[in-house]
């Protein structure tokens, strides 16, 4: 089962920890907590080929009985999840903040 890790709260844990070393002094880890900050920022989320947006469809109840294999649709590419996503664990679109 793939993991994922939400980069923006990632940003903001990476940029809390900067803060709390620049005011403990320690400039040398805050220099190292940024230059990763910098990656993490540059590394491309995963599943997302191209900038699309879409969104959760709830399916009818026939074709809910019909597919049987999640509660919500994508309407970009429209395979079926159980759970809403960010984005969307087959195309990548992203869906909005759920
Ligand atoms: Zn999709």
């Amino acid at each position: 089962m793939a993991e994922y890790v939400n980069k923006t709260e990632l940003i903001e844990y990476i940029n809390n920890a900067i803060e709390e070393y620049v005011a403990q002094g320690q400039n040398a880890r805050a220099k190292a907590a940024a230059k990763i900050g910098v990656f993490v920022r540059e590394i491309p989320v995963y599943g997302a080929k191209e900038k699309k947006s879409g969104t959760w469809v709830v399916p009818g109840a026939t074709e809910q009985k019909l597919l049987a294999l999640g509660n919500y649709k994508c309407s970009e590419c429209g395979s079926m999840a159980i759970h809403r996503h960010n984005y969307c664990p087959n195309c990548g679109s992203y869906m909005g903040s759920v």
